[in-house]
């Protein structure tokens, strides 16, 4: 790929949009083959209602003096399990806060008729080892009808086929939906200093992945927080590309930038902890416990080795002057 210069949200309503990605707890009802142990055990308790309440409070108070709105981003494990999900969700609304989602999508229906009524966007991803299709696609398409709804359909290697077939059936089934064909990391979820270590997908597999044919049909404009990046060059070109494909071409390296991670993203880990991002540049910058945190007001030069998860890769940066 070209030398790279600069990196920007598409549009300006996306660059005053802080991204607060929380991992709630590590419990999920499935037990996914590629998902490390940690990530679905339940061994974390969940954090109580006015602990999650409280910080979201603060970080509200903090993004709002820097002209900036949070959309609070829940994940897991499977959050939908967190047994006062919905109360959450009636204080961020009350804060006038937009709120998404990462689910695998297996809540009931009758669930999700009451959650949509506070979602500003959710991503349902499609796990094939256990995922129960007719039930994924009723969810996907109920969302769809008043939430930005995105689909992430995880391509296992071994059952790739079968997963493409889904992902045509959602696509082609369910209007106003985006989605993509994720590539898989053998260990999700393990922190790494390095780049994304993918399942050795064919030659055929990573052409797929890399120019999707999805029978996608959009009849509203989508309002999406987050989407692919404005990529500016050194010979005066820019592209727009999403992060699977700056992961697929090993784009994602900006150690020495300087990186708005901090400011237009924020991590808060399944233990309470706050960082930057998740790459956790710069540290731990506390707990969700802590009166008196110090929430970043500047952006932060990346020494990482590469930036290996979307809520990251999607925020701005810039390559320093020499
Ligand atoms: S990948 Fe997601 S759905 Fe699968 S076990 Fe892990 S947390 Fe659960
Ligand atoms: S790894 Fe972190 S600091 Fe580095 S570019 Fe990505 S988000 Fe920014």
């Amino acid at each position: 790929m070209k030398e790279m210069l600069r990196i920007r949200h598409q549009t300006k309503e996306r660059s005053e949009i802080t991204l607060v990605d929380w991992t709630l707890g590590n419990a999920c009802n499935y037990a996914c083959s590629y998902c490390c142990a940690s990530q679905h055990d339940g061994s974390v308790p969940w954090m109580s209602v006015a602990t999650v309440c409280r910080f979201a409070d603060r970080v509200t108070a903090h993004y709002s003096r820097l002209h900036k709105s949070c959309y609070f981003q829940f994940t897991g494990g499977e959050p939908t399990l967190y047994p006062s999900l919905l109360r959450v969700f009636e204080h961020l609304q009350s804060r006038e806060c937009m709120i998404g989602l990462i689910s695998n999508g297996s809540q009931s229906l009758e669930w999700w008729e009451i959650a949509r009524k506070y979602l500003s966007g959710v991503t349902l991803s499609f796990h094939v080892q256990f995922a129960r299709f007719p039930h994924f696609f009723d969810v996907a398409q109920m969302m769809s009808r008043s939430v930005a709804t995105h689909v992430n359909v995880m391509m296992l290697p071994k059952r790739f086929h079968e997963c493409l077939k889904n992902a045509c059936a959602l696509a082609g089934g369910i209007p106003d939906i985006s989605i993509s064909l994720s590539p898989l990391e053998e260990r999700l979820g393990v922190p790494r200093d390095g780049l994304n270590a993918f399942y050795p997908y064919s030659k055929n597999q990573l052409e797929t992945l890399r120019a999707p044919k999805l029978p996608v049909r959009q009849t509203r404009p989508a309002t999406t927080p987050r989407g692919r990046m404005l990529v500016y060059f050194v010979d005066g070109t820019t592209e727009l590309i999403g992060a699977d494909e700056l992961k697929l071409r090993k784009a994602n390296q900006w150690s020495g930038w300087i990186c708005n991670a901090g400011l237009e993203v924020l991590k808060v880990d399944k233990g309470g902890n706050v960082y930057r991002g998740v790459c956790r540049e710069g540290g731990s910058l506390g707990t969700v416990w802590d009166e008196d945190i110090q929430l970043p007001l500047t952006p932060i030069t990346c020494r990482k080795k590469s930036c290996n998860c979307s809520a990251d890769i999607m925020v701005a940066r810039d390559k320093p002057r020499t």
